[in-house]
């Protein structure tokens, strides 16, 4: 079944038009990747899904068109937005960001259950709950934005570059530590990523945008072995 299809989406910064008829879909579980150079258009499908820029063309979620809908609607329906950048609350320590997360649940038994989950997932987290996001290293804050979003029970994550500024080596932890979300939840992710390579471990399609429209799309074993894919996203 599928879960989110973009129809010939556009979208609108002003009257700047950025994106130029995007189409994709997101099976029920499945996880598809959006790659692109810089200023394609992948950050910006994100916000076209999750209500923060003008679009046009269909979006439909679960059944329903949520074109148009506040982001707040959006994230109701049960999708969580990781955006570039992360987006943690400095301020507050990172078991109240956990909490934040979650602010739209009424279970809190389960909420403290999906905290130590979050937890499990990610133990750097569980050595620094009581300090403040601020505080934390690159690769701890991407891992606390990603657990974030878990707690607020999505069907669908939106994760937008993931793996943006950190080390090789932290990028793969967060990346296997979402790849065993993906096994044991079954939330379906659509994944914004400059790195091919660590995509190509989580997703199994993807697409690739270029000023704003597709110019290709497959699985991630025939994207693999496209040498134009090669040579621009996978360095060679
Ligand atoms: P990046 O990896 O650099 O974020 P991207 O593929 O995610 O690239 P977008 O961020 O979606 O690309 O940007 C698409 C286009 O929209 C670019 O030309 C960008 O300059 C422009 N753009 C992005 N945000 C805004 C904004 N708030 N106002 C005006 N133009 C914008």
């Amino acid at each position: 079944m599928t879960l989110l299809e973009l129809e010939d989406v556009t979208a609108f910064y002003e009257s700047v038009q950025v994106l130029d008829g995007v189409s994709l879909s997101v099976p029920d579980q499945g996880a598809v990747g959006i790659l692109g150079a810089n200023g394609a258009g992948k950050t910006t499908t994100l916000r076209a899904i999750s209500g923060t820029v003008r679009t046009g063309g269909r979006i439909v979620f679960d059944g329903k068109d949520i074109r148009g809908m506040r982001p707040d609607q959006v994230a109701a329906l049960g999708i969580a937005h990781v955006p570039e950048g992360r987006g943690t609350l400095g301020d507050l320590t990172v078991r109240d960001n956990l909490r934040v997360g979650a602010y739209l649940r009424k279970d809190r038994k389960a909420v403290d259950t999906d905290i130590e989950y979050c937890l499990d997932l990610f133990p750097n987290l569980q050595d620094r709950i009581t300090s403040n996001a601020s505080a934390l290293s690159g690769g701890e804050q991407q891992m606390l934005a990603v657990a974030r979003g878990i707690m607020s029970k999505p069907r669908l994550l939106l994760l937008d570059e993931a793996s943006l500024g950190l080390a090789p080596s932290t990028a793969r932890n967060v990346y296997d530590a979402i790849h065993r979300l993906r096994t044991e939840s079954g939330i379906a992710m659509l994944v914004v990523e400059q790195n091919a390579n660590l995509a190509f471990t989580l997703v199994d399609s993807a697409t690739v945008l270029e000023t704003g429209r597709n110019v290709l799309t497959g699985t991630s074993a025939e994207l693999r072995g496209m040498d134009e894919i090669r040579r621009a996203y996978l360095g060679g």
